[in-house]
């Protein structure tokens, strides 16, 4: 079975590597826009406090988070070790200690169904500060073993590398849907023309235009998010938990001496690729009022991704309305590096025509349209 597979985001990356293992053969086509989301996702994979009440967003979360050990396990497996990933706990750190009592309550509740949460356990202010040394003195945190963070580029790059090793072909450029009636026969991109089977269409904030021709409205818009990177060479940041809830903010650990202070979210932004004084403000006064000690560190870069959020922020999976070969992945928003691993198998499954092991009527791409 020949699938093409539009857009290598992390959505993407995932579907093509599933399908490349399952033995379809597989074209990835992608075009690198400016601001994909991927490329600057912060990368923080620990939902269980997450305010959010929709069950079927939940589900993916959940599943995509306890997803991650399975994923890290057969890519390396693969040879494909360097992803950014670790599990260096999650701290909870918000300013008003009643926002704390409710983020453990929500986290035990759901511990019951996911083991991966691991331990819970409330710190004082000074055991918070042992964890992740720039904090403010007086917060005393909330720790979950089980949090983790992977680097978006990094994960991508290594499904992509791991599909083309069991056979899945490139094409750097620009898809265009070819129709055939009521059939998608393929793609053209540039000059060439491509025939398939099926097409799945993981295009992120871009896809609505990719799937006019098929007549597809896709309640699905551009988020901007602005997140500033911060340095400070010979500072062992590896084993530094993620920082959240800090209201919309949060804050995350890599291994090379660098915390990620992210984000803002911009509804309305469209696909405007600019920093804005507003934005990187609210990041920086964010970060420094929740840690103050990286006041002194340099800001080695700031990154601009287009979420892709659907209308309903609920993600999308499925065929597209009245087309069985043209499939739909999009709609990850705010967590999508959480989910997108997990999704993209789910997608593959479906195009397949296997049965996914979630039910994913609740995720119809159509819905609303
Ligand atoms: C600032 C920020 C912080 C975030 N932090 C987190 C976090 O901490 N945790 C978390 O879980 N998630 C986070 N996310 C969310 C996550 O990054 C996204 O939900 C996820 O990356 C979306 O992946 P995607 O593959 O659907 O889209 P994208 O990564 O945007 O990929 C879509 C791809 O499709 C390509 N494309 C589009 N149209 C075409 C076409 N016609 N032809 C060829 N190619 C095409 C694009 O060029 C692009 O490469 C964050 C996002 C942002 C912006």
């Amino acid at each position: 079975m020949k699938i093409i597979v539009i857009g290598a985001g992390v959505f993407g990356a995932s579907a093509a590597w599933h399908l490349a293992r399952e033995g379809a053969e597989v074209v990835l086509v992608d075009r690198a826009d400016q601001g994909r989301a991927t490329a600057a996702g912060a990368g923080i994979v620990s939902p269980w406090g997450s305010k959010l009440d929709d069950p079927p967003s939940y589900a993916l979360l959940e599943g995509g988070a306890r997803y991650y050990a399975t994923l890290v396990s057969a890519l390396a497996e693969a040879g494909e070790t360097d992803l950014g990933f670790a599990r260096p706990g999650a701290l909870y750190v918000p300013d008003d200690p009643a926002e704390l009592d409710a983020a453990e309550a929500r986290i035990r509740a759901r511990a019951g169904n996911a083991p991966e949460v691991g331990t819970i356990e409330r710190l004082t202010p000074a055991e918070a500060r042992a964890l992740f040394p720039p904090l403010r003195e007086d917060l005393a945190g909330l720790y979950v073993s089980g949090g983790a963070r992977v680097n978006g580029r990094l994960l991508a790059a290594g499904l992509r590398r791991a599909a083309v090793r069991l056979g899945a072909r490139e094409v750097e450029g620009s898809a265009e849907l070819v129709m055939s009636g009521a059939r998608v026969s393929g793609v053209r991109v540039g000059e060439e023309t491509i025939a398939a089977d099926a097409v799945v269409a993981t295009a992120g904030a871009w896809a609505p235009k990719l799937l006019a021709p098929a007549g597809v409205r896709l309640a699905v818009q551009p988020q901007r998010g602005q997140i500033v990177h911060f340095r400070l060479p010979g500072t062992d940041t590896s084993r530094w938990p993620t920082i959240q809830p800090i209201n919309a903010y949060y804050m995350l650990a890599f291994d090379d001496s660098r915390v990620v202070v992210g984000a803002s979210r911009e509804f309305g932004s469209g696909f405007d690729y600019r920093l804005t004084a507003a934005g990187v403000a609210g990041v920086l006064n964010a970060g420094l009022h929740t840690a103050p000690g990286l006041a002194a560190w340099t800001i080695e870069e700031i990154r601009i991704g287009f979420r892709p959020l659907a209308d309903d922020n609920r993600p999308m999976l499925g065929r597209a309305p009245g087309m069985e070969n043209l499939l739909i992945g999009n709609g990850l928003g705010a967590s999508g590096l959480t989910m997108g691993p997990y999704a993209g198998m789910l997608l593959a499954h479906l195009a397949l025509g296997r049965t996914p092991e979630l039910d994913l009527t609740p995720y119809d791409p159509g819905r609303g349209s």
